[in-house]
C-alpha cells in the first residue's frame, strides 16, 4: 500500500497545480516524462528494499514524486537534476525530508566516485532508483555499470523495450550487446510493465520497471574486459551474418581465417551460428581463446 501524504505531488491534480503555480513547461528534450501514479511510485521504491540505514540516488527527480517516496524509507537521498528550473520546485516539494538533497548537474558529466564519497559514506548500501529520462537511458546505465560503483539494486523505469533487451537470454531477436554487458555486471528482473496513461505526458511507448541486482562478481572469468566486450560487439555487428563472417570482418584478417576455425571448434562452437545464439559462458571462451592467441601470434 501507497503511503500518501498531505504534500505530496503523486497525482495528476497535484502535478499539474505545481507545474501551473511554477509556470514550468515541459522539455521532451530532457525526457520529462513525469510520473503521476502514487501506487507505482511506491512500488518503485520498495523495489529497492531500502530502509533508514541505506541510502538512495536517484537520477532526474523532475519535481520530487519519486525522491519524497524515498525519503521516506532511505536514511540518504540524493537527487542529481539537470534542469536547473526544476531546483525552486524540488525545494518547495522536498522541504519535509531534509536528509534528501539536489545535486545540480548531467549525470553523465558527474564525477559519481565523489558524490559517494561526499554523500553516502555512512550508508551500508546504496542503490540506483528513478524513473529515467528515455533518450539517454542506456548511457546512464552504462555507466553506473561500469564504473563499478558500490551498488546495491538499481530499479530504473525504461522504455519496456529497452528492459526486455537487458533482460533477454540467448536465442530470440531481443538478445544482443547490451543484454550481455548488463548480465556480466547484474541479474535482471522486471518488475512491473507499465502503461503510457500514468505519465504527464504520456510516452508514445509502454514502459518498465526493472531491477538489477549488483553482481559480487562476473558470472564468467575474462582475460581483458575490454577485449571480452569488443568480441561480443564484433559478432553483432551484423545480425543476420554468421559468427565466422562477423569476426572475419571485425576481428581477423582474410589470412588468419584457418586460425579463426581452429578457435571456433576449439570452443566447440559452430562458425556458422549467429551471435544471438551464443551464451555469455560461450562468448567468454572465444574471447579468451583469440585473445591468447593475439598475444601468442600478433
Ligand atoms: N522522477 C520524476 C518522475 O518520476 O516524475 C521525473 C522523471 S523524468 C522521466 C526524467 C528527469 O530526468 C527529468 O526531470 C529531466 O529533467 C531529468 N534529466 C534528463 N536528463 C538528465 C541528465 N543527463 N542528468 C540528470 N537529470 C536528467
Amino acid at each position: 500500500m501507497s503511503d500518501v501524504r498531505a504534500f505530496d505531488v503523486a497525482s495528476p491534480k497535484r502535478t499539474k497545480e505545481i507545474i501551473q503555480k511554477h509556470g514550468f513547461t515541459l522539455k521532451k528534450s530532457l525526457g520529462q516524462n513525469f510520473l503521476t501514479d502514487a501506487n507505482i511510485l511506491h512500488n518503485i521504491a520498495s523495489a529497492a528494499k531500502l530502509d533508514p540505514s541505506k541510502g538512495a540516488l536517484e537520477i532526474g527527480p523532475g519535481i520530487g514524486a519519486l525522491t519524497q517516496q524515498l525519503a521516506k524509507a532511505a536514511g540518504k537521498v540524493v537527487a542529481v537534476e539537470i534542469d536547473g528550473r526544476l531546483l525552486p520546485i524540488l525545494k518547495e516539494t522536498l522541504e519535509p525530508y531534509p536528509h534528501a538533497s539536489v545535486v545540480h548537474g548531467d549525470v553523465l558529466k558527474l564525477d559519481l566516485g565523489k558524490l559517494w564519497h561526499d554523500h553516502f559514506a555512512g550508508c551500508s548500501g546504496v542503490s540506483v532508483v528513478a524513473n529515467l529520462p528515455y533518450y539517454v537511458t542506456t548511457p546512464i546505465i552504462m555507466k553506473l555499470l561500469e564504473e563499478k560503483l558500490p551498488l546495491e539494486h538499481i530499479v530504473v523505469m525504461i522504455q519496456r523495450e529497452v528492459a526486455d533487451r537487458m533482460s533477454a537470454k540467448p536465442g530470440g531477436k531481443e538478445y544482443g550487446s547490451l543484454s550481455i554487458a548488463v548480465q556480466y555486471y547484474a541479474v535482471p528482473d522486471i518488475v512491473t510493465i507499465v502503461p503510457p496513461t500514468v505519465f504527464i505526458p504520456q510516452p508514445n511507448v509502454d514502459s518498465a520497471v526493472i531491477r538489477l541486482k549488483l553482481r559480487e562478481a562476473p558470472p564468467v572469468r575474462v582475460e581483458d574486459e575490454g577485449f571480452f566486450f569488443e568480441v561480443v560487439h564484433a559478432c553483432f555487428a551484423q545480425r543476420r551474418k554468421t559468427l565466422s563472417n562477423n569476426l572475419l570482418a571485425g576481428l581477423f584478417g582474410k589470412p588468419e581465417k584457418p586460425a579463426m576455425e581452429a578457435i571456433l571448434a576449439e570452443c566447440g562452437i559452430d562458425p556458422s551460428r549467429r551471435g544471438e545464439t551464443l551464451s555469455i559462458s560461450e562468448y567468454a571462451s572465444l574471447a579468451n581463446a583469440i585473445w591468447l592467441y593475439r598475444k601468442q601470434f600478433r
